[in-house]
């Protein structure tokens, strides 16, 4: 199978499953406990801590081990809940992971607004701005990079504006963290990140919160991480979720070309212009907008619905997506094209190519080859 869904999950890295196998074996002890066995445990959870504190740029006790990046994002959505005077609002941007945006709904119900994005994808800078001066809200929420077209969101402007009026923000990083250096994230008040994104086990994630001042769990039970998420910390997962980025962030330092770009850029971009040259009619979405070197999301000539697709290139050995993992399956169009002023019937033709670090460049060929073949294959039943 060629895998070209790595946005929804990546295999681990052997590093990563080197790093579990042997905390399994070492790590027996609960870290909470008080006996040396159980203060091993917790030691290695203060070193990985540490560690992803210093790529972050953040001090090691603002993070909270969780199961992934849905915590993660459901505990600072019923953090602001708790944290936000009853009469403020929360502003997401528009193209929000559905976690981020079913968790605002639900804590924020009638006090929530979605930050406009431009046709590329990106947020609109001049309306939070604008919006920001009129009446600042309790929080300000915008993803680093989205999950189903890679377009990437200037966090750091977002971040400066904020800033300037005094408002938290946070930021999903989940797709980014790995694939993009994660240095200056810490700067955000809250920062979320899934290990099985970039070569970790699945279940595995943080939340970076600020050490200081209370934080409102979302679970409760023992003292754990400070009081701020109950429950026995899963050691393993965390050793290996930091094996994994050492190793994304040592390749990241090998990988950028003088100009700024990446190495891994080069058979996307050659991928795509052979896309559009061999399918006349599709079109790249985010085509203006810095976007994540693995990802490419594309309307599919108009042709036939895009589950088909899927399908069709699934028989044919390539896994691809929909979109987000989490929407695929589901018939309503996606949330994100449309937020960028693509009507249902073109959101309905999107496909998602996500690549990982370990995609050779033939994988691109074989894969637009079997696109041209899906393609005849819908003309000649259409005509
Ligand atoms: N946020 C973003 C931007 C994501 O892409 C995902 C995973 N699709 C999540 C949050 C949820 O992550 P997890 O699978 O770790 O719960």
């Amino acid at each position: 199978m060629v895998y070209f869904d790595h946005n929804a999950t990546s295999p681990m890295h052997p590093a990563a499953r080197q790093a579990w196998l042997e905390a399994v074996e070492k790590f027996i002890g609960n870290p909470s406990s008080p006996h040396r066995v159980g203060s091993r445990a917790d030691a290695a959870l203060a070193e990985a801590r540490q560690k992803l504190a210093s790529f972050l740029g953040c001090d090691a006790l603002d993070l909270v081990w969780t199961s992934g990046a849905t915590e993660s994002n459901n505990m600072a959505l019923h953090h602001f809940a708790r944290a936000i005077d009853a009469k403020s609002e929360i502003w997401i941007s528009a193209v929000e992971h559905p976690c981020v945006l079913e968790a605002t709904k639900h804590y924020f119900p009638r006090r929530h607004r979605l930050i406009p994005v431009l046709r590329s994808g990106v947020v609109d800078l001049d309306w939070l701005r604008n919006e920001l001066a009129k009446r600042p809200p309790g929080a300000v929420v915008v993803m680093a990079a989205n999950n189903e077209t890679g377009v990437l969101q200037p966090w750091r402007e977002v971040l400066a504006l904020c800033r300037e009026r005094e408002v938290p923000f946070f930021c999903d990083a989940t797709q980014w963290i790995g694939k993009l250096p994660a240095v200056g994230l810490g700067e955000c008040d809250f920062v979320s990140g899934s290990a099985h994104k970039f070569g970790g086990p699945k279940g595995v994630g943080f939340l970076k919160c600020p050490a200081k001042g209370r934080v409102e769990p979302l679970l409760r039970g023992g003292l754990q991480e400070e009081g701020r998420r109950a429950g026995t910390e899963n050691v393993a997962g965390v050793l290996a979720m930091i094996a994994a980025l050492e190793v994304r962030e040592e390749a990241l330092k090998k990988s950028r070309m003088e100009d700024g770009r990446w190495t891994m850029e080069q058979a996307r971009a050659a991928f795509e212009k052979r896309l559009l040259a061999a399918l006349p009619g599709s079109e790249i979405v985010g085509v203006n907008a810095a976007r994540l070197w693995n990802t490419v999301s594309a309307l599919m000539p108009e042709a036939d619905c895009q589950q088909r697709w899927v399908v069709k290139l699934d028989k044919l050995g390539f896994a691809v997506s929909t979109g987000s993992a989490c929407a695929s399956g589901k018939e309503e169009p996606s949330h994100v094209i449309a937020a960028m002023g693509y009507s249902s019937a073109e959101a309905g033709r999107v496909l998602r190519f996500s690549s990982g670090w370990e995609t050779a460049e033939d994988e691109w060929t074989a894969l637009l080859e079997a696109l041209v073949k899906v393609h005849r294959g819908i003309q000649s039943t259409i005509h």
